[in-house]
C-alpha cells in the first residue's frame, strides 16, 4: 500500500465501530473488569507486553488508533504517545540510559533537548557530547565504551544541516549503541527512519501531524528490538496523552499528504525568493540545489516540509524588528507545522558546542503555511523594504 492510502486507512476500523468513519474518543481512567479472573487475566496480558484495555494510562481504542497509524506510516514496530514532543524526547532518552552512560547528540539538536541533556541527564550521572552534525561515519571517533545513544535530527530545525543517518547508524550499531532521530521536519511521510538504521524515531506531533496549531502531542516509534525497553520506562514515567488531543492528531494525520506537498512547494518558492535578496547571506533549505545538504536530502528523503532558515548580512536588531513587525501574514511565535505561516528570530550562535556558527548576521526561521504563495511573497517584499529602510 502506498503512503497516501496508508494515511487514510491506518489505525481505522469502522466495522468495529458501527460503521462510523473515525475512531471513538474514549475518556477513561477506570476500566471495569467483570470478574476477578478477568482482572487477573488482564494483568497477565500486560505482563507479556501485550496490548489490552486495563486502565486509562495504558491506552484506549482512541490511543491505539493513532499509535497504529503513526507506526504504520513511519514503518516501525509500535508507537508510544507522549503529552508533547519534548516529552517524547525525554522519555525515549531516559528509557535507554543509566548512570555512567554517555550520549552523543548532534550539535544542531532542538534547543530544549539540548537543555534536557545538560540540565537533567547530567544530574543522574549521564554525560553528553554534542557532535558536529556534518560528521557521518566519523562519529566513530567520539564513541566511548559507555556511549549508549547516538541522537540525530535531520535537518536540524534551526540550522538545517543534513546528517548522513545510514553512515552514523552503521557505526553506532557496530558499537552497540541505540540510534535515535528527531524526524519532525520530514514527518513520517518524507523520511523513513527504519529503512535508514534508526531504532527510535521521535515526532513532535504538535507540528505537522496535528497540523492546526491547537494540540501538543509527541510520538516515539521503535523497532521490534527497541520497543520493549522504550515502552517499559515510558509507562513507568507515567506518560500518556489526552483523548481529545489524540483524536485531533489522528484527524490531522488523514490530510498530512496533501498539506505537506503544499508546505513543500510554498517553502521552496519562498526560499528561492530569499536567494535573490541582497540582504540575505545564506538560505538554509536542503531541497535547494546549492545547499550543502542537498545530495543527502536527495538520496534519503522523499520530500521537504515548509520550514527553512536564512541568515542576513550583519545589521542591528532594530532592522530585524522592522522586518518582522511589518509582516502581516507571518505570525511571530514558537512552533510550526500548522496551516499558517510563521517567522522566528533564532540565535544559533548561543546553542553550539561542536561546530561554531559561522555567520555574524541575524538568523531567521520561516514556516511556509498554506496561504497563497504570491500573497506571502508580497508580504515579504513589504517586510524587506522596511528592513532596508531601518538598516
Ligand atoms: C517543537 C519541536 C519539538 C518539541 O515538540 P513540543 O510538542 O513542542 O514539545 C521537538 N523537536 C523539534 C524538531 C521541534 O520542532
Amino acid at each position: 500500500m502506498k503512503d497516501d492510502t496508508k494515511i487514510v486507512t491506518a489505525g481505522r476500523d469502522p466495522e468495529s465501530n458501527h460503521g462510523i468513519v473515525n475512531p471513538p474518543v474514549y475518556h477513561a481512567s477506570t476500566v471495569l473488569h467483570p470478574t476477578l479472573a478477568d482482572w487477573d487475566a488482564s494483568r497477565e496480558t500486560r505482563a507479556r507486553g501485550e496490548r489490552g484495555i486495563f486502565y486509562g494510562r495504558w491506552g484506549t481504542p482512541t490511543t491505539f488508533a493513532l499509535e497504529d497509524a503513526v507506526s504504520a506510516i513511519e514503518g516501525g514496530h509500535r508507537c508510544m504517545l507522549y503529552s508533547s514532543g519534548l516529552g517524547a524526547i525525554a522519555g525515549a532518552l531516559l528509557a535507554f540510559l543509566k548512570a555512567g552512560d554517555h550520549v552523543l547528540m548532534t550539535d544542531s539538536v532542538y534547543g530544549p533537548a539540548r537543555a534536557f541533556c545538560n540540565n537533567v541527564l547530567s544530574r543522574y550521572g549521564v554525560t553528553t557530547t554534542f557532535y558536529d552534525p556534518l560528521l557521518g561515519a566519523d562519529v566513530a571517533e567520539l564513541l566511548r565504551p559507555e556511549t549508549r545513544i547516538v541522537y540525530t535530527e535531520a535537518p536540524g530545525s534551526q540550522t538545517f544541516e543534513m546528517q548522513d543517518i545510514p553512515a552514523i547508524a552503521e557505526v553506532a550499531h557496530r558499537h552497540g549503541a541505540v540510534v535515535m532521530m528527531d524526524n519532525t521536519w520530514a514527518s513520517p511521510l518524507y523520511f523513513k527512519p527504519f529503512e535508514h538504521g534508526v531504532d527510535v524515531s521521535i515526532q513532535a506531533g504538535t507540528k505537522y501531524i496535528v497540523g492546526h496549531s491547537d494540540v501538543m502531542i509527541g510520538t516515539a516509534t521503535a523497532t521490534r528490538e527497541a520497543w520493549p525497553q522504550l515502552e517499559e520506562t515510558s509507562r513507568q514515567l507515567g506518560q500518556a496523552a489526552g483523548p481529545d488531543d489524540v483524536y485531533l492528531a489522528q484527524r490531522g494525520l488523514r490530510t498530512l499528504g496533501v498539506r505537506l506537498e503544499r508546505h513543500w512547494q510554498t517553502g521552496l518558492k519562498l526560499a528561492e525568493w530569499m536567494l535573490a535578496q541582497a540582504e540575505v547571506e545564506c538560505v538554509m533549505h536542503p531541497a535547494l540545489p546549492d545547499d550543502p545538504g542537498h545530495a543527502l536530502w536527495q538520496r534519503d528523503f522523499l520530500g521537504a516540509s515548509g520550514l527553512f532558515g536564512v541568515t542576513l548580512t550583519p545589521r542591528p536588531r532594530e532592522a530585524v524588528a522592522a522586518l518582522i513587525d511589518s509582516l502581516s501574514l507571518f505570525g511571530l511565535g514558537a512552533s510550526w507545522g500548522g496551516f499558517e505561516s510563521l517567522v522566528l528570530a533564532s540565535s544559533p550562535n548561543t546553542m553550539r558546542d561542536a561546530r561554531p556558527w559561522p555567520y555574524e548576521g541575524p538568523t531567521l526561521r520561516f514556516h511556509a503555511g498554506l496561504e497563497d504563495p504570491d500573497d506571502l511573497i508580497e508580504d515579504l517584499e513589504h517586510g524587506f523594504a522596511q528592513l532596508r529602510k531601518a538598516s
